[in-house]
Parts: C-alpha cells; structure tokens; sequence
C-alpha cells in the first residue's frame, strides 16, 4: 500500500522561493507529494507551470492543484458559474503542464436551492468541464472536494452519488477529512468513510486539525494547537491502514509540512514502511 504525504503548497522551509524549488524541497524533505495552491487565484503562468512540470519529472513528486476559493457551479448567477467553470479550466491548464492531477475545487453553495437543485447544476458543470478536458486532451482529473460548512454542497454522500452518475474517469473525488469533521461536530467514523471510498482506487485527501462552530468549518489548526473536541490524527491514520488502501495526505496545516512529518511518524509507529 502506497501513503504519499506533502504539503498544501510550497513547504515553509523554501517559503518565497517558488513553486519549482518547492517541489525540489519536498523531495529534499522525504516526502512524496505536494499540492500547488491556487486558492486566493491563479497568478502562474503556462511558462512557470512548464518549469514546475520540469521539477515534477526530475523529483517524481507527485502533484495536485487546488483551485481558487471562489467557485460556486450552482450560484443563481449564470455569470458566476461561466466564471466558476473558467477559474477550473485555467487551473486543469497549469496542471497540465505541471503533470498534476487531480484538480481540486469546492463545488458550490446551495444557496435558495435545494440539495437536488444544488446536484443538478453542480453535475451539469462538471460534465461541462470533463467535455472541455477531453477536447483539450489533457489527462488528468477534477476533484470535488467533501467541504466543511453546512451551506455548501459536498458531503461524502453526495459526491459518491455524483460520481456514480457522471461516471467519468476524468471526475474524482477529494475526501477532506477535517472538513467532514467540522461539518458533523466530531461524529465520524473514519472505517465507514474508508469502506465508501473503496472502488475510487488511489484517494486523493486533505487533513489537518481544525476547529468548528454551529454552521461548520471554522479554521484549520496545527497538530500542536488540537485540543479535545479536534479530529483524532491516529484515528484517521489507523482508519487508513486498515483500508489498505493506496492514498496521497495533503497537509492543510498552517505548519504545512511540519504536520506531514509529524503523521508520518504516527503511520511508521503504526507499522508503515514509507
Ligand atoms: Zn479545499
């Protein structure tokens, strides 16, 4: 079985230096994946995607790409969602070029919709986007991700549904495992989430620690700042393992790869050979 652990972004310990020697440092550090955050926007250019997609071959590390915050593929505003759709298409070209795959997005918010409604559109979008990489012949895949707040679309259970129905090698899913936290006060159990996630094959996740209110999502937190009421880091680990199941960790942690090394030592305590 195959745990791939890295940062969300460009480790602290090269913060300023950029993408490419990012990735150099996460090999540097040991570890097998980092994810490139285009989440306040997408200021890299195809050139600078090309120079990461130099660094990806060189190093082997594997790479994602998380996509800009403001996305919403049912918004009541046909503009926002043409927006939304573009904001994924320009993060799916940078990912070409970097050999990265899957690209991650929140998918959208409810609003006056209702969960079937929020479904529809959200699955329109993304056959709409799917066509797009197919055309373009790029490969790699889109990933909605399991969000943290009870006013967006995203639990578990709906994004298995809507995979089942786009049924697109090119559609994944990303299993944020502090989100699903925060968004049911704590009542998880991870070996259900595991045995769901099943047939996806190689999970794509995010985890970090992270506080929550009524509503959801709150912040993420370090392992170090988790307290009583925080999503259990062996738990998840141990969950893992059991499921045998190949699967790259992101760390969302404000401490980045600080984090990754810390469950990286968890998982070999539990017995994992890296
Ligand atoms: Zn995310």
């Amino acid at each position: 079985m195959k745990i791939l652990l890295g940062p969300a972004g460009i480790p602290l310990t090269a913060k300023g230096e950029g993408n490419p020697e990012g990735v150099r440092k996460v090999r540097e550090l040991g570890f097998g994946a980092m994810e490139v955050e285009f989440t306040h926007g997408i200021q890299m250019e195809n050139e600078l995607a090309k120079e990461v997609g130099r660094a990806q071959k060189e190093t082997k590390v594997k790479l994602s790409v998380h996509s800009p915050y403001f996305i919403n593929l049912a918004s009541a505003e046909p503009k926002k969602i043409k927006a939304s759709k573009a904001r994924i298409l320009q993060s799916c070209e940078r990912a070409h070029y970097m050999n990265a795959s899957p690209v991650v997005f929140h998918p959208g918010f409810y609003g006056n919709y209702t969960p079937q409604e929020t479904f529809d559109f959200i699955k329109k979008g993304i056959l709409e986007i799917t066509d797009k990489i197919r055309e373009k012949g790029w490969s790699l895949s889109i990933a909605p991700e399991t969000t943290g707040k009870v006013s967006q679309f995203g639990t578990l259970d709906e994004l298995l549904l809507l995979l089942k129905e786009i049924k697109d090698k090119n559609c994944t899913l990303c299993l944020d495992f502090a989100h699903m936290w925060a968004r049911y006060h704590g009542k998880v159990d991870y070996n259900e989430v595991m045995k769901k996630v099943k047939k996806l094959g190689h999970i794509h996740s995010h985890f970090s620690q992270i506080a929550y209110g009524e509503k959801g999502e709150r912040n993420h937190m370090t392992f170090s700042e988790s307290r009583e009421k925080s999503p259990p880091v062996e738990g998840v680990c141990k969950a893992i393992l059991a499921s045998r199941q190949d699967i790259t960790i992101i760390s969302e942690s404000p401490v980045l790869e600080q984090d990754s090394m810390k469950m990286k030592k968890i998982f070999e305590k539990l017995g994992h050979k890296f």
